[in-house]
């Protein structure tokens, strides 16, 4: 199959990066790249439908693969996920020595955090940098999550539209599951699907316990992008740190922070040789002085990972909150940052300065929810979905149905706009159109 091919039915099925801000993957799959990385990395801890889906769709995995190195002319294709994960080790090395995939191979992570990121990723498997405030593209890589991949497998093959998502549901429910449920589920019905929470007083994460944003709004949607849903008590220490008051932030770190530059020490872009140091972003921020003209832009480069907010920091501040704050006023601004750097050096530290999944477990005081869930094999079923019209990076789509219109499943009920970056929309459930407005809400 040719990339035209490839690439456009891509595109009208929908497909957005499954593990991360939604990039719309047929623009990925336009470019022309050396290597193609399957990233089943299930970075963060708890969240288990990756593991799940190499353990049970290997097969498709791999023709995904196989489908993204034709249409970018990749030499090679390797997917990516922990040695911890046995049995979806196991199942992907059966498929891959099976066959008829070729040039196609496993790589073994350790169990760190973020193993995920797409910048370590393509450090660790093939020992390039990508620039600071670059992508994986700039040194001949594409890096797809593996539900991606498999989306990308149904598309061509079966011509499937994104219509479901696979994600944890796990925390404080009575049944911890890996589901599949119908885009724009509620998060209400997927925690009754898990058999309701088993406290009163509780707040949701969306997403996973260190990226992962906190919601007590139960009808919030399940999106493309959400990879789990954990239920925490609203006291938890996970949850503290998410809903301190930003004001708040900025005003203690400025108090507080005592230089001992931990965050910078332990942070993964630093270690790869990027310029982030947070500790003088910090710095900069409580102190009249001004020690460098530039040293605030390089907070458009941290990743948001969390490391120097729940592991590094001795004194409990957050330069993963501080720095998103002034990421959102330079991006606001239009604030264009150019590398400081040509060549990077990764850090002859990086080795032992890797943080052990285990030891962030404890530090969050998750480990009594780390059981492998088992997966859920009956359908969720749903009277009614919120579907939003943005679930993706660039513009919403534009509904192509009205009130009152009936829909099946799988019909396109938003487009792309013209000239835009974006992704198409589609109903999960078969039924009529109630409401249109930032989303498009479908009752049976
Ligand atoms: S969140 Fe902290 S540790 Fe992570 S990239 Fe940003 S500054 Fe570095
Ligand atoms: S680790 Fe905390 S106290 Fe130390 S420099 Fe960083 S923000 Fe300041």
């Amino acid at each position: 199959m040719m990339k035209p091919e490839i690439v456009k039915k891509v595109r009208e099925a929908g497909i957005v990066g499954a593990g991360g801000a939604g990039f719309p993957t047929h623009v990925k799959l336009d470019a022309d790249v050396e290597r193609v990385l399957g990233n089943g990395a299930s970075c963060e801890p708890l969240l288990m439908s990756d593991p799940f889906l190499m353990e049970r769709e290997a097969a498709a995995i791999l023709r995904g693969l196989a489908l993204v190195m034709e249409s970018t002319s990749a030499e090679k294709g390797t997917i990516c996920l922990k040695g911890k994960h046995e049995r979806a080790m196991n199942a992907v090395r059966k498929s891959v020595e099976k066959g008829p995939f070729k040039n196609i191979d496993v790589f073994e992570l350790g169990d760190f955090y973020p193993a995920g990121d797409e910048q370590i990723l393509v450090f660790d498997v093939m020992g390039r940098v990508v620039p600071e405030g670059g992508i994986p593209l700039q040194v001949g890589a594409v890096v797809s999550n593996v539900e991606s991949l498999l989306n990308i497998a149904r598309a061509v093959d079966d011509g499937r539209p994104v219509t479901e998502r696979y994600l944890t549901v796990t925390g404080e429910v009575n049944n911890p599951l890996v589901m599949k449920v119908p885009v724009g589920t509620s998060i209400g019905e997927v925690i009754e699907a898990a058999g309701g929470p088993t406290v009163d007083d509780f707040k949701v994460v969306i997403g996973g316990p260190m990226m992962g944003a906190v919601t007590a709004d139960l009808f919030t949607p399940v999106t493309k992008t959400t990879s789990g849903v954990i239920v925490l008590p609203s006291d938890h220490n996970v949850i503290a740190g998410k809903i301190n008051d930003p004001e708040r932030v900025m005003r203690i770190t400025k108090m507080v922070c005592c230089q001992c530059s931990r965050c910078t020490d332990l942070c993964p872009r630093h270690l790869l040789g990027h310029s982030l140091e947070p500790h003088k972003i910090m710095r900069q921020l409580g102190s009249q002085t001004l020690f460098s003209e530039d040293i605030l832009e390089d907070a458009l480069i941290c990743c948001e990972c969390g490391i120097c907010e729940k592991y590094a920091c001795p004194m409990m501040i957050s330069p993963r909150e501080v720095n998103a704050q002034v990421k959102r006023e330079l991006l606001q601004e239009g604030t264009k940052r150019a590398p400081k750097r040509n060549e990077y050096q990764p850090s002859p530290f990086r080795g032992v300065r890797k943080i052990p999944t285990r030891r962030l477990v404890e530090r969050l005081q998750i480990g009594q929810y780390e059981d492998h869930p088992p997966f859920m094999e009956k359908d969720v079923e749903v009277q009614e979905v919120r579907i939003p019209l943005k679930q993706h990076l660039g513009a919403p789509a534009k509904p192509v149905v009205k009130v009152g219109d009936h829909v099946d499943k799988g019909s396109l009920i938003g487009e792309i706009p013209e000239n835009a970056l974006g992704a198409r929309v589609h109903a999960s459930i078969e039924g009529r159109v109630i409401s249109v407005d930032d989303a498009i809400v479908i009752r049976q």
